[in-house]
């Protein structure tokens, strides 16, 4: 059975998370492990690293992931900014650490003009300096494939294979492929030939065992669009089928695969999303819907 579960907040406590998640049947989830919007962040009190490590004992979650805040850019020129940059990271793990979290995702950055080469060495630069910063910390950093909206890097498989190629140590590195993403990218993975292919292009350029992590996000623009914008399972440009094939791939049992869908504070909306991938598991026919859902304009949007 895949390991599903979504991004949930952690108002109210870190442990709260797990808690969220719990209520509506999450086999895994994904978290902050600060305000994501802010450069600062109270550290984390003992009683809530205890609070977290025996909630998630107690819910016996296996697999949970947290997710970099927004302000991070490792491939920022500025070096004021590239410094907090890492600064921030930094931070991060170590919070992962405490709390005993294994998995990190991070967006590679944003060039912000100076282009692709300079970008993607700076990235790896202020990786490798993170990474030696926290040795021992046995906290991975998974970079996750983006939409390559304006100048940010990283939503090719070359860009990552790149960064993987260029940071070091190797085995703290890995990738989180968020399919939303993907489509956005241009990736075309709606039916089983290209599924196929893009796997294929995954292990020729990555490789499986680098894979710590699944977004599972419909893509509310067209593929190739480079917008990022996440909409509900089978509602987007990506339709079901890529959903089916994903829920049933043996390949994919071990890794969590994780909504960052929109929602409410009630979570209705992630409910249904679980219930729609679920229910794919075991369907062995086809869904073809390569147009936009009956019903949605061309932005997939509902009428
Ligand atoms: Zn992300
Ligand atoms: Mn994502
Ligand atoms: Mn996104």
């Amino acid at each position: 059975m895949p390991i599903l579960g979504a991004h949930m907040s952690i108002a109210g406590g870190a442990h709260q998370a797990l808690l969220r998640g719990k209520s509506i049947c999450c086999d895994a989830i994904q978290m902050f492990t600060r305000n994501a919007n802010r450069w600062a962040a109270k550290p984390l009190a003992d009683e809530d690293i205890e609070r977290f490590r025996t909630t998630r004992e107690e819910l016996g979650y296996e697999h949970v992931v947290a997710h970099a805040s927004y302000l991070i850019n490792l491939g920022s020129p500025d070096d004021d900014l590239w410094q907090r940059s890492q600064n921030a990271l930094m931070e991060e793990l170590e919070r992962c650490r405490l709390l005993g979290i294994d998995r990190y995702i991070l967006h590679p950055g944003a060039h912000v003009g100076t282009g692709e080469e300079a970008g993607l060495q700076r990235i790896a630069d202020g990786l490798t300096a993170v990474l030696a910063v926290t040795e021992g910390s046995g906290v991975r950093i998974l970079l996750e494939n983006t939409a390559g909206q304006g100048t940010v890097l990283g939503s090719s498989f070359d860009q990552l294979a790149w960064l993987l190629d260029h940071a070091t140590p190797a085995e703290r590195l890995g990738v989180c492929l968020d399919t939303a993403h993907a489509a956005a990218a241009g990736y075309e993975f709606r039916e089983a030939a290209t599924y196929e292919a893009l796997w294929q292009a995954f292990e020729g350029l990555i490789g499986r065992e680098r894979l710590g992590a699944l977004h599972l996000n419909d893509s509310l623009r067209d593929l190739g669009s480079h917008v990022d914008r996440h909409t509900h399972i089978g509602e987007g440009a990506l339709g079901l089928e890529p959903f089916r094939l994903l829920m049933n791939d043996p390949c994919l049992r071990s890794v969590p695969m994780l909504l960052e869908t929109p929602k409410g504070e009630d979570l209705a909306e992630d409910v249904v999303n679980l219930a729609t991938l679920r229910g794919l598991i075991g369907r062995e026919e086809p869904i073809v819907t390569l147009t936009a859902p009956v019903g949605a304009d061309s932005e997939g949007r509902r009428a």
